[in-house]
């Protein structure tokens, strides 16, 4: 047994701050700190009666540049804007909200703003939820072959919330917009009758909100497995509570958890999202990421691209070397998927491919392991490689990353050149009269 979580962290953090949540109750007090006046911060509150916001005192007090708010990137990615939902919406729930109308009378009107947002894309709610037994498995999600997904119940909330989260329809309090697993009994029946599974990726929510106790009782169980080669967990909390890897009371026990993944003869895979190279800064981050590596476990980052927020090659160059640098390995830049206030924070997807084209050929190949731009959609990983002229056309030229049919994984094929296009949905097929994956459904992107 090694003893290097009992020594304290030996830079920065000499403090162990204390974690404090901010919600819709402090908004008004927040949205005042960035300089709103009454009437702008009035219209982010019904912004915040439709889409979540959580935050915490880390975010508020060593993320956010309140000088520069409210065009800061780390405000707009947890704070809501006004334009993120129709404006007809807004107006009429700012008027509710003026009016001091019933909450019963807000709630209603925030729901049936809710229900046009795509609140579950790519069927996340229904289409990949196994059944075993007869039996559905809610809180587990088999999509591809090797790797099922599971949501702890305990898991389904983050640190702080992101604007753009496309898990946002879990956080608003609705039951039938959840996904949520009660215990881990039922995923270890299914991994042993499914013996191709040889992964597991804890996702939520997040994960990593769950005391280190809590998260073994989910974890332990799996290790006797043999199948399994990798357990992953995807996560912001390095990103927004780094304190949980450091001095929370049960940092040291995480580690060991780690640890004993590792030990186990198994890849732990710490899937860690970061949006903006701020987030790398604190020292609290650069001790957090070194403590978890001590532990034998792989940090892997991604991120989606986002409009307003990252949406800048440098930016994404200086993150991708940052984490190379921290020994931290990209994975992914996702395109924002359609759900919530897409329309806001949409980059077209030529746009998108050039961001990552630019970005990917400064850095050198320990971080050319980042894939992108990658759409999760319903058929599956769709990566827009670039813009080609084939035969006098402009087209794009596309692959799958991932598939539920892994026989068109990497199989290139490709779409009309459209400069608006943001989504699967929006492209039409080229030198074809469909794509490889609509063999499986019936239509573009829908099932
Ligand atoms: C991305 C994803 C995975 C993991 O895919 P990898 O390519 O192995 O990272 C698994 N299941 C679902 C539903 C996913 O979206």
């Amino acid at each position: 047994m090694t003893l290097i979580y009992d020594a304290a962290p030996s830079a920065a953090p000499t403090l162990s701050p204390k974690f404090r949540v901010f919600t819709t109750r402090h908004l008004d007090e927040l949205l005042a700190r960035a300089g709103l006046t009454p009437d702008q911060r009035l219209t982010a509150r019904a912004v915040a009666t439709v889409l979540p916001f959580r935050t915490n005192n880390y975010v508020v007090d060593e993320l956010i540049d309140w000088h520069a708010a409210p065009d800061d990137p780390i405000y707009r990615l947890i704070f809501p804007q006004e334009d993120m939902l129709p404006s007809e919406d807004v107006a009429h729930l700012a008027d509710l909200l003026r009016r001091q109308a019933p909450t019963g009378e807000v709630a209603a009107a925030a729901t049936a703003v809710r229900r046009r947002l795509n609140p579950h894309p790519a069927g996340q709610l229904q289409l990949n939820v196994p059944t075993f037994a007869g039996d559905e498995l809610p809180g587990v999600q088999h999509k591809y072959d090797e790797t099922a997904l599971f949501f702890p119940r305990q898991g389904q909330t983050c640190h702080a919330y992101c604007t753009y989260c496309f898990r946002w329809a879990q956080f608003v309090g609705e039951p039938d917009l959840k996904m949520a697993a009660e215990d881990v009994g039922r995923l270890k029946e299914y991994l042993l009758a499914h013996p191709g599974i040889t992964g597991v990726l804890f996702t939520g929510g997040d994960p990593m909100i769950m005391r280190a106790s809590v998260l073994s009782r989910h974890i332990e169980p799996l290790l006797d497995l043999e199948q399994l080669e990798s357990i992953r967990i995807g996560t912001k909390s390095l990103a927004y509570w780094p304190y949980k890897f450091l001095t929370d009371p049960d940092a040291d026990d995480m580690l060991r958890l780690f640890e004993k993944v590792v030990r186990s003869g198994r890849n732990l895979a710490f899937m860690a999202h970061f949006t903006h190279p701020r987030e790398l800064a604190s020292p609290a981050v650069g001790e957090a990421v070194r403590r978890i590596r001590d532990t034998g476990a792989i940090i892997r980052t991604q991120a989606p691209l986002i409009r307003s927020i990252n949406d800048d090659a440098v930016l994404w160059e200086s993150m991708w070397r940052q984490q190379t640098r921290m020994g931290m390995i990209p994975y992914y830049m996702f395109v924002e998927r359609d759900t919530g206030p897409q329309d806001y924070f949409a980059v077209p997807l030529a746009r998108a491919q050039q961001i990552f084209r630019d970005a990917y050929r400064n850095v050198s190949g320990l971080a050319r392991t980042v894939r992108g731009p990658s759409m999760s959609a319903t058929p599956g990983k769709v990566c827009v490689d670039g813009v080609v002229e084939l035969s006098g056309e402009k087209v794009f030229a596309l692959h799958l990353i991932q598939c539920r049919d892994s026989s068109l994984v990497n199989q290139p094929f490709f779409a009309k050149y459209d400069p608006e296009a943001i989504w699967l949905d929006d492209l039409e097929p080229a030198f074809a009269d469909r794509f490889p994956f609509e063999d499986l459904t019936s239509a573009n992107g829908s099932p």
